[in-house]
Parts: C-alpha cells; sequence; structure tokens
C-alpha cells in the first residue's frame, strides 16, 4: 500500500506549533482582560466596604453628642475603631480588596492613657487602630484612611479656614461633596503623598472616596485632589508634593506651601 493512503493519526510539528502559537495569542489578549475585570471588581467591592463604613459614621454621629463622624484625635489618626465591631460587625469590611491587608479582631495591644491625673492601661486593636502601609502590607493593618479634620488654609473657592477643627454633622457645609474616608495612600517610601501609585490599594487609577451622605465614588488623581479641596483638606501637604499635582490636575495654582492660597483657572 502507498505511504499517502494510510490515515493520518497525528499532527505533523508545523500544525502543532500552529497550534501552541494560536494559544499563545489567546492567552496574551484574555491575560489583560481579566486583570482589568479583576481590578474593576475589587473596586466595586471597595466601594461596598466604604459605603458600608459611611453608613457607620452617620449612625455614630447621630448618637454622640458632639456629632462627630468617628472618632480621630488629630489629623494623622486613622483609626476605624469607633465603627467596628460596635457598628460594623464583620472585620472585612475595613479589607479593600485590591490589597493584602489583615485585620484580625482578636489583635490586641496595650497602652498606658492618663484619666484624671492617673495612669490607666487600656487595651486596643492595633489593626483597626492603623492602617497597612500599602496594598501588599500583610503585617495587620486596616485599608483605609479617616479625613475627618477641616484644615486651615485658603481653599480655590475663597473660603479661609483659619483653624484645623473636627467636622461634624451639624458643621459640615457640602455633605456630598465632602469625603470622610478614603482608600490607604502611601506617602513614605520614596512615593508621593495623597496621590495614587503603584504600590496602592487601586495602583494609579486612583481612590475611592466615602462622602458625608454616604455615596461612594472613584476618582482619579485629578478628582481626587480637587476632591480633597472641596472637602477642606489642604492638598498637597508638603512642598514635594507639589510639582506631580500641578502637572495633572488643570488649571491648579498654588501660592506656595501648604497653607497656601488654592485657587483653579
Ligand atoms: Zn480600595
Amino acid at each position: 500500500m502507498h505511504e499517502s493512503l494510510r490515515p493520518r493519526l497525528a499532527f505533523t510539528l508545523i500544525e502543532l506549533l500552529v497550534v501552541v502559537g494560536i494559544i499563545a495569542i489567546l492567552v496574551g489578549i484574555l491575560l489583560p482582560v481579566l486583570s482589568r475585570v479583576r481590578s474593576q471588581a475589587n473596586q466595586v467591592k471597595c466601594a461596598s466596604n466604604l459605603h458600608q463604613l459611611m453608613l457607620g459614621t452617620m449612625i455614630y454621629s447621630r448618637e454622640n453628642k458632639g456629632g462627630w463622624y468617628i472618632t480621630a484625635g488629630d489629623y494623622s489618626n486613622d483609626s476605624l475603631e469607633s465603627l467596628i465591631p460596635t457598628y460594623i460587625k464583620d472585620a472585612k469590611v475595613a479589607i479593600c480588596p485590591g490589597t493584602k491587608n489583615v485585620v484580625d479582631l482578636r489583635a490586641t495591644a496595650t497602652e498606658t492613657v492618663t484619666i484624671n491625673g492617673s495612669p490607666v492601661v487600656r487595651t486596643y486593636n492595633p489593626h483597626l487602630r492603623k492602617p497597612a502601609d500599602y496594598a501588599e502590607d500583610d503585617r495587620g493593618g486596616h485599608s483605609y484612611e479617616v479625613f475627618c479634620w477641616a484644615g486651615k488654609a485658603q481653599y480655590p473657592d475663597g473660603v479661609t479656614i483659619a483653624a484645623d477643627y473636627l467636622m461634624t454633622y451639624k458643621n459640615v457645609r457640602r455633605p456630598a461633596e465632602t469625603f470622610l474616608l478614603l482608600d490607604r495612600d502611601q506617602g513614605a517610601f520614596g512615593t508621593t503623598n495623597n496621590w495614587p501609585e503603584k504600590i496602592d490599594n487601586h495602583g494609579e487609577r486612583g481612590v475611592n472616596l466615602g462622602f458625608c451622605d454616604g455615596h461612594v465614588e472613584f476618582a482619579d488623581r485629578a478628582a481626587m485632589v480637587r476632591a480633597m479641596l472641596i472637602s477642606r483638606h489642604p492638598w498637597p501637604r508638603e512642598s514635594n508634593d507639589l510639582g506631580p499635582a500641578l502637572a495633572i490636575v488643570k488649571g491648579l495654582h498654588n501660592s506656595g506651601g501648604w497653607q497656601g492660597k488654592w485657587w483653579f483657572q
């Protein structure tokens, strides 16, 4: 029998290489799509977390005499202890799904505070008190920052605030435009503070902002700068943060320093 009349049982090497090549191309097309879908899913889940945290702050603000949304002693304080677990039982709400951050409700540390002139030892949860350093940080710490203080500065809309003050539901001017909680942004390790970058929860794309009326918006860099200034946060607080902001936020000018006068043109 002639060779060519035998039934073909196997692929030739060329056919195999073509198939492998097509699969490689398909994988190359699909992987970026899958990673984009995953990061968008993380963004949506994170927005849901922030929405729940904001609802917690709204209830808390009505229940304490001062009307403050969240207990944070100063600008640098990012504690979620006043919300979790009293108002929100699930600690997962404190974790942005775009991160490897960890919050364990059983974590404890002690501190000595002075009450009526006497030292008192208290326990607290270090994971709820402080945010993690960056998205990959799994050493214990939540994923969000608290911006509940209005800062001393002159703002683009002409308003001047003479001294920092704690925002409450009674004194907040425009709750739907004033955010209180946002994705943690890292300002150490040679990165710029309050500026979404690779090591942050959603990378360079932006951050989720939780507003005082409970709604959440995803803001890119430019939208974040505007939201900060409208929310009365004198951004950027450090002069080395000016460069990237001025380059990207069209029409934003500053007369110098974080307490300087801001304006848009
Ligand atoms: Zn997030």
